[in-house]
């Protein structure tokens, strides 16, 4: 439910709102517009009952049922985009944010390398996992606190941010300290304990879409996060299970234009895991910026063919460089940068 004040409300009456919110048990959220405040009401389970409380107190116009399941994630409650920064750039604003990296840290050498790679090609953040959510329990699992030690060596020496994954809820606060973004992968989005981990963390989220999961779904997961209190979310599209077998996942391209309308939250793409081939990658990144994607997470590994995993659709830091350019021009074209 959302509070429309008048426009000539005084802060007094705003207050006096948000205390009758907060009196109830409820959480207030406050939006600024141009001309009046709008002030969205958390946790009531019962907005017919609660209405009552409300429309009639000094200052207030009127009273908006929120109509979808989700509600601090929607724009019907946030209409303006969520912009954060990371590092010296900003996550939602006019620039194109390039996140690239190894799929996993494998040693020190080949990360620190990379991260100088991907930062003289463009990329504005780096990523790399640590703890690797794999289909085999066979497969290289990611070399854990060992990992996250040289992820915060490459951030000390190339200064860009840095995007890894957390597996279990007890680990969050361990890889808080050591990065500046928190990856929930496609397979955790709906573990619940770990998205509570997340939203009680002071650190930015990217939330991948489940390979099954519909975009009402993500957007539930996303207002998991936010309604523990954590605002900094970045959605990610990264593929989902279609019966097409040609490329790795489906890039559900159509997911980012319904996402920047249905949400005010950041939307990146990964074009490395939504397509599973090396050669897919740059032309789904492109149409990702052309639908208007916020951002790309890309895979980029020196030398793909000794890759501990996704080799295949690792890019080498050169053809990722040609990721970037393209991508920029189309990001000009449709008035980013
Ligand atoms: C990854 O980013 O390396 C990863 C495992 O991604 P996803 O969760 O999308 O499969
Ligand atoms: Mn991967």
């Amino acid at each position: 439910m959302m509070i429309i004040m008048n426009i000539s409300s005084t802060p007094k009456q705003i207050e006096a709102v948000v205390a009758r919110i907060e009196v109830n048990g409820f959480k207030a959220h406050i939006s600024q517009g141009d001309e009046r405040t709008v002030i969205g009401v958390v946790g009531n389970h019962n907005p017919i009952s609660t209405r009552e409380q409300f429309v009639r107190l000094p200052g207030v116009d009127r009273i908006v049922a929120i109509s979808r399941p989700y509600k601090i994630a929607s724009r019907e409650f946030i209409p303006q985009n969520t912009t954060f920064p990371l590092d010296g750039v900003q996550m939602g604003g006019d620039q194109v944010i390039m996140i690239a990296g190894p799929c996993a840290v494998e040693d020190r050498v080949q990360l620190l390398e990379t991260a100088i790679a991907v930062k003289e090609a463009g990329a504005q953040a780096l990523r790399g996992g640590a703890y690797k959510p794999r289909s085999s329990p066979y497969s290289f699992q990611g070399l854990g606190e060992e990992g996250l030690e040289i992820l915060a060596e490459a951030r000390e020496k190339t200064g860009l941010p840095v995007v890894t994954e957390a597996m279990a809820p007890e680990l969050v606060p361990l890889i808080a300290e050591y990065v500046d973004v928190i990856q929930i992968g496609a397979r955790n989005m709906q573990n619940f304990a770990l998205l509570h981990a997340a939203g009680e963390s002071q650190h930015p989220i990217l939330l991948k879409r489940g390979n099954a999961a519909s975009i009402e779904e993500l957007l539930m997961a996303a207002e998991y996060i936010l309604s523990h209190g954590n605002r900094r979310v970045i959605l990610c599209e990264r593929g989902i299970r279609t019966f097409e077998t040609s490329t790795r996942n489906t890039t559900d391209i159509n997911a980012v234009p319904v996402l920047k309308s249905l949400t005010h939250l950041p939307v990146i793409v990964d074009p490395s895991h939504s397509t599973g081939k090396w050669e897919y990658v740059t032309p789904v990144a492109r149409a990702a910026v052309a639908a208007g994607a916020d951002g790309l997470i890309v895979e980029v590994h020196l030398n793909p063919e000794q890759a501990l995993s996704d080799g295949g659709q690792s890019l080498k830091p050169e053809r990722f460089a040609e990721l970037v350019r393209q991508s920029r021009a189309i990001a000009r074209a449709v008035g980013r940068c």
